[in-house]
């Protein structure tokens, strides 16, 4: 079977790094489609926290760093966009993060990040549980927390109830005619005279399109060694707990070491997470689930068992390196990458949309692309 239609731009993954290329490249004109293994924006963006921790200045000279700050600016932005076009809030809240240091490990930690956060002109304040309790209602309720912890104040940290996010973003798609496709796994690219012509899919179909994009998350590996093209991507599980009360604690995102926990404005409150490499088992474990809410209760007695109401494993896209793949595949004019966002793909999505966008349309990306060229280090090569 073939589509007879031909698309400006063929979108592999419906994460939400393909559904944010798709999203600017509908704006600039193309006509865009987004094909999907699984269900649309059920793949790690959905398991996420949404946190999106402060960025550093746009002038920051590191082009990661000029990645996570146009990211943090675009989201406002596009927030208040999508809600307009679709009617969807997804709770973009600037809501500060709350960082605790109990253990001497943490304390060390934490003043590694203070120095990070003084280099990037990120601004902060030391404080203690006590202080925040008279500033932040709900904070009474971290009851165990021993007085002496240390406690620091980040107020530009911003949170997003990614789930929403996720559906604003499709509904917008879905207005502007873009072609969401369910359940239809892409099995290959067919390349001739260094192009790729036509995309193949299970169940037979066969896609056409000028551009093609693999914004696979964790799966980008395989999918683009089609095309003899290794990359360091890799999953990296995380598993997560959601709790309910009956009305929203706090409004901050509370952070110590990996777990945090981050509320939604309805009751709702997320826990999490962890790092673990076992392959593409996306699976909680009891252990795992214990360890997690032993660590959420001890830090807010209400969290009863009883208020807990799901727990779900998401599988990160990791990179060798941390950094993202944001480029063009060597020896291949018309085929696009854009994965390997690890712990920080629903922050960097935004600015990912912007740059691939640029990118693609033979501008030239706000920010330099270089450090996340496809092919780089000893773990990315042709194949
Ligand atoms: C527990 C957890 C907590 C997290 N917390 C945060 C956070 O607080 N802040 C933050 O910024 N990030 C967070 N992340 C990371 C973030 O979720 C990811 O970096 C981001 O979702 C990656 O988006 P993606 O679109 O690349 O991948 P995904 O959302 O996984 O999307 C990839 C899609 O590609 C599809 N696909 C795979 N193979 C094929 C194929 N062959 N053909 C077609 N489609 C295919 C999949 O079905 C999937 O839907 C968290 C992740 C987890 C798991």
């Amino acid at each position: 079977m073939s589509d007879a239609k031909y698309y400006d731009l063929v979108v592999c993954g419906g994460g939400v790094i393909g559904l944010s290329i798709a999203y600017q490249c509908v704006k600039k004109g193309w006509t865009v489609c987004v094909l999907d293994a699984g269900e649309i924006g059920k793949g790690s963006s959905w398991a996420g926290a949404g946190i999106l921790p402060a960025g550093a200045s746009v002038d920051a000279l590191d082009p990661l760093e000029q990645l996570r700050a146009l990211s943090h600016e675009l989201h406002p932005l596009w927030a208040a966009e999508l809600l307009e076009s679709t009617g969807i809030d997804n709770e973009f809240r600037r809501c500060g993060g709350l960082y605790l240091a109990r253990t001497r490990a943490e304390r060390a930690t934490l003043r590694a990040n203070c120095s990070w956060w003084d280099e990037h002109g990120i601004a902060y304040e030391q404080s203690t549980i006590g202080q925040m309790s008279q500033c932040l209602a709900g904070m009474k309720s971290l009851t165990l927390v021993e007085p002496e912890a240390e406690c620091w104040w980040v107020p530009g940290d911003c949170r997003v109830r990614n789930p929403r996010h996720l559906k604003a973003l499709q509904k917008a798609l879905h207005q502007l005619d873009v072609d969401l496709v369910h359940n239809t796994s892409v099995t290959g690219f067919r390349c001739e005279n260094g192009r790729v012509q036509r995309l193949t899919c299970e169940g037979g179909r066969t896609v056409f399109g000028n551009v093609y994009c693999a914004a696979s998350g964790a799966w980008t590996s395989a999918l683009l060694s089609n095309v003899g093209v290794a990359t360091g991507i890799m999953p990296v599980r995380g598993q997560m707990l959601l709790y309910k009360l009956a009305s929203s604690a706090f409004s901050c995102v509370i952070n110590e070491g990996h777990r945090y926990l981050v509320p939604r404005d309805d009751g709702h409150l997320l826990v999490g997470s962890c790092e673990e490499e076992v392959g593409f088992v996306a699976e909680t474990t009891q252990e795992k689930i214990n360890e997690l809410h032993e660590w959420a209760e001890g830090l807010m007695p209400a969290l009863t068992e009883n208020r807990l109401v799901q727990s779900w494993a998401g599988l990160r896209p990791g990179s060798f390196d941390s950094y993202p793949y944001m480029g063009k595949v060597p020896g291949v004019e018309n085929l696009f990458v854009a994965a390997g966002h690890f712990r920080h793909g629903l922050h960097w999505s935004t600015a990912t949309g912007l740059l691939m966008q640029q990118l693609m349309f033979g501008e030239t990306p706000d920010i330099d692309l270089e450090p996340f060229r496809v092919l780089r280090g000893n773990a990315a090569s042709r194949v």
